[in-house]
């Protein structure tokens, strides 16, 4: 770090000289030493000094202020490698744009992840004339548009051209919707090919936290309807809460008690529900508890026109044309009596845990992850380096407020509000949910008191609302996350009257958010301050139950004296340990699954590229292949020898046949090549389709088995055996299951498709 220090004292010395030139000198004298430096992809420690004056010259001409010895050591410690922690305000795009300069130059191809288009946009539009003044090209890559009528792979070639870019701006979504569709496509000209090098992820503990178990899903191909959704929804409206189920609000998990299976047994007519052959009847009971406990109606998700839509539960937004989990959204269905839709099969699912862990480097930038730089290590191998503040901050973090009643905290939280609007503090009011955001949204109208409400429904209209933020005497109410990403400026009238007011209504899960939360207020060595209100009737404690707590709150006591508030303190801190620990061991296990069907998708997207790559096959060596698929099936798993005719080889089979399977696979082989003799690759081109048509298949199927099998365990609470074991083992098996059906489906696809030939080969598969 000192002599990162050192360095960026001797670049803004270098950059002052640059200052003199006139812009087209500087532009010749950057694009020249650019492409030099670019050619040697090796620079001395002279070579980067001078190359970061370069850069940090050609921000000041595009953005007229010259970059903080802080942003230029941030820059360092992200081309190690590493995270920097940069509180809010610190200048972290800047930051990034000076790494991402660097990293060209050792020719790094590099992507610049944010967490929202707004942002990605944002930024890139920011950078682009920065990078351009350099003659570096560079790129952003916005979802796909659905609407437009473009040919798909004409969309894919622009938008191939558009990851090709050195420095590419994206999100992380974004990005892993193209690296699963990418990998669904039969043709070599849709494919992307994306290149894994140089992540730089902003606000990285959001992504690789916060998000970091939600799947990716693409789903598809519409499975046969069941009929069990309705029938385990009247299951469930019979169970007793508490004897018959339990729950965990916390991790939204709700298990069967002894007493709730034995009546599932009766009420199914089955021996033991959790017996192997009643997986899909588990898995539907689970899905109506699900649905019917933790799911929350106005909460989790809203009925409109007879459909269900999802919430998400921290911004509120409606989450258009995206689905519960595997069952659940239909589970829901169920349970408000609208139709049922079609179950969709997961075809390809990452989650962004494993995405970012593929990439060569990793780095990232955020002001909140030193607390959990253990986990950040140990999963990423990534290294947390605070980077000082460019000017010590005077915020002030005020105690906490205590009371026994939830009425009583909001009535203290208002008076406190009132006080500081009428001195004439911005507030930034913030609040664990969209639905606690409502309820002091509510509260204060009924007050008269106006304010902006910011739930990251609308994200570019939130931008306006955070510029509203730090006026005079403004109150915003607002969620955890929402606005992240964009810092409230406050001008000097307010700086000199204390800056901008946090109040957080609640402590939050863990030691980050609640740092996430103060880190708004007080960039840049402003003035500020923030408060935390607890009540005894809080989320935190009802999530954990403390027996100290409890007796507390029993006593009916208004005012708190000194003991208890210190012991509510202990407690809170113990609690919020408590969850990090748990969140962490969840992730970490949620890696391991995700790892195992990660080393299953790479062994098969590999043999797909080299099928979609290369058609050279030799053609003895397949029909041995087959032969020996069709010996294994007649061998191994007991198949009627007449019925395996009839599905693989031969459909106008009748019993009285004489049959040599192994000829009946030469005489197949004969006539295909036969018939596609005179055009030239047609052979290899059939053998083509029907490896990717039964692999494919196949895939999606058993991805879709193992996101199941994933529920399942989590969800299965009887077993003593350890859950990540039991997902391993079960998992092989799955796999191995999967292996022989794509052998078999080569088969049959081989023996029963049917070929036409007139300007290009057509098959027809069974
Ligand atoms: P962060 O992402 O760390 O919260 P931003 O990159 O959004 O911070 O920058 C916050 C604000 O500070 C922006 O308005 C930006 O233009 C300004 N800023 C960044 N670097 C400098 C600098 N070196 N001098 C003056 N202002 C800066
Ligand atoms: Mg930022």
């Amino acid at each position: 770090m000192n002599n990162f220090l050192r360095i960026s004292k001797k670049v803004l010395i270098l950059q002052k000289d640059l200052e003199v030139k006139s812009n087209i000198e500087f532009n010749e004298y950057a694009q020249k030493m650019t492409l030099k430096f670019y050619k040697l992809n090796k620079l001395d420690n002279e070579m980067e000094i001078s190359a970061l004056s370069i850069i940090v010259e050609a921000i000041r001409r595009e953005e007229g202020y010259i970059a903080f010895p802080v942003q230029i050591i941030g820059a360092l410690t992200l081309l190690n490698g590493n995270i920097a922690e940069m509180k809010t305000g610190e200048g972290k795009t800047i930051t990034a744009i000076i790494a991402l300069y660097l990293g060209y130059l050792k020719n790094h191809h590099q992507i610049l992840f944010t967490q929202n288009q707004y942002l990605a946009k944002r930024d890139y539009e920011f950078s682009r004339p920065i990078f351009k003044r350099l003659n570096i090209p560079s790129g952003l890559v916005e979802e796909l548009d659905k609407n437009s009528d473009q040919k798909f792979s004409f969309k894919m070639k622009e938008r191939q051209a558009l990851y090709d870019n050195p420095i590419v701006y994206t999100t992380n979504d974004v990005f892993g919707f193209d690296y699963l569709q990418s990998n669904l496509v039969s043709q070599s000209e849709e494919k992307l090919n994306l290149h894994f090098d140089w992540a730089i992820i902003d606000e990285i503990d959001s992504i690789l936290l916060d998000d970091a178990q939600m799947p990716l899903i693409i789903s598809g191909n519409p499975k046969a309807q069941s009929n069990l959704f309705k029938i385990t929804n009247n299951f469930v409206s019979l169970l007793d809460p508490l004897r018959d189920y339990q729950m965990d609000n916390r991790k939204k998990t709700v298990w069967l008690t002894e007493r709730g299976v034995q009546k599932a047994n009766k009420f199914f007519r089955v021996e033991n529900l959790f017996s192997e052959n009643n997986f899909e009847l588990v898995k539907h009971v689970m899905l109506a508890l699900q649905a019917n406990t933790i799911m929350k109606l106005g909460d989790d998700y809203i009925v409109t026109d007879g459909e269900i839509k999802l919430l998400d539960s921290t911004t509120g937004r409606i989450m258009e044309g995206s689905l519960f989990e595997s069952g659940l959204h239909q589970a829901i269905e169920a349970k408000e009596f609208v139709s049922l839709s079609k179950e969709n099969r997961s075809m390809a699912s990452v989650t962004y845990q494993n995405l970012f862990r593929m990439f060569n480097q990793l780095s990232g930038l955020t002001g909140t992850a030193y607390t959990n730089r253990k986990e950040f290590l140990e999963i990423y191998n990534l290294r947390v380096d605070r980077i000082p503040e460019n000017i010590k901050s005077v915020r002030k973090d005020l105690k906490d407020h205590y009371t026994v009643s939830l009425s009583n905290k909001l009535e203290q939280i208002m008076k406190r509000t009132m006080e500081l609007i009428e001195a004439g503090r911005p507030v930034l009011l913030v609040t664990e949910s969209i639905f606690t955001a409502n309820i002091y949204s509510n509260f204060f109208w009924s007050r008269n008191i106006s304010h902006n409400v910011l739930t990251g429904s609308q994200i570019a209209n939130e931008a306006e609302i955070i510029k509203m933020a730090g006026k005079k005497s403004t109150l915003t109410i607002a969620t955890i996350i929402a606005g992240r990403g964009t810092d409230i400026k406050i001008d000097k009238e307010v700086q000199e009257i204390g800056g901008l007011a946090v109040i957080a209504t609640e402590h939050f899960s863990s030691k980050r958010i609640d740092n996430q939360v103060r880190g708004r207020s007080g960039r840049q060595g402003e003035s500020g301050t923030t408060e935390f209100f607890v009540s005894l009737e809080d989320k935190i404690f009802e999530d954990f139950y403390v027996k100290g707590i409890d007796r507390i709150s029993n006593k009916k006591t208004v005012k708190l004296n000194f003991f208890q508030k210190e012991y509510i303190k202990h407690k809170i801190k113990q609690i919020q340990t408590k969850f990090e620990e748990e969140d962490y061991k969840n992730r970490f296990n949620s890696m391991e699954m995700d790892e195992t069907l990660r080393v299953q998708r790479e062994i098969i997207y590999h043999e797909r590229d080299s099928i979609i790559n290369q058609n050279q096959f030799s053609h003895r060596h397949f029909v041995e292949l087959l032969k020996g698929y069709a010996k294994d099936i007649v061998d191994n798993e007991n198949y009627d020898k007449t019925r395996f005719i009839f599905d693989f080889i031969d459909e106008s089979y009748s019993i009285d046949d004489q049959i040599n399977i192994e000829e009946e696979i030469n005489d197949r082989f004969n006539y295909v090549q036969n018939l596609l003799d005179q055009y030239p690759d047609a052979f290899e081109e059939f053998i083509n389709q029907i490896l990717l048509k039964s692999i494919d298949t196949e895939w999606v199927l058993h991805v879709d088995r193992m996101q199941q099998l994933r529920l399942l365990i989590d969800k299965r609470v009887t077993g003593q055996k350890n859950p990540l074991q039991e997902y391993q083992e079960d998992s092989q098996r799955l796999y191995k299951f999967f292996r022989k059906s794509v052998n078999k489906a080569i088969l049959k696809n081989f023996m029963l498709s049917r070929l036409e030939v007139k300007n290009n080969l057509k098959v027809t598969f069974p």
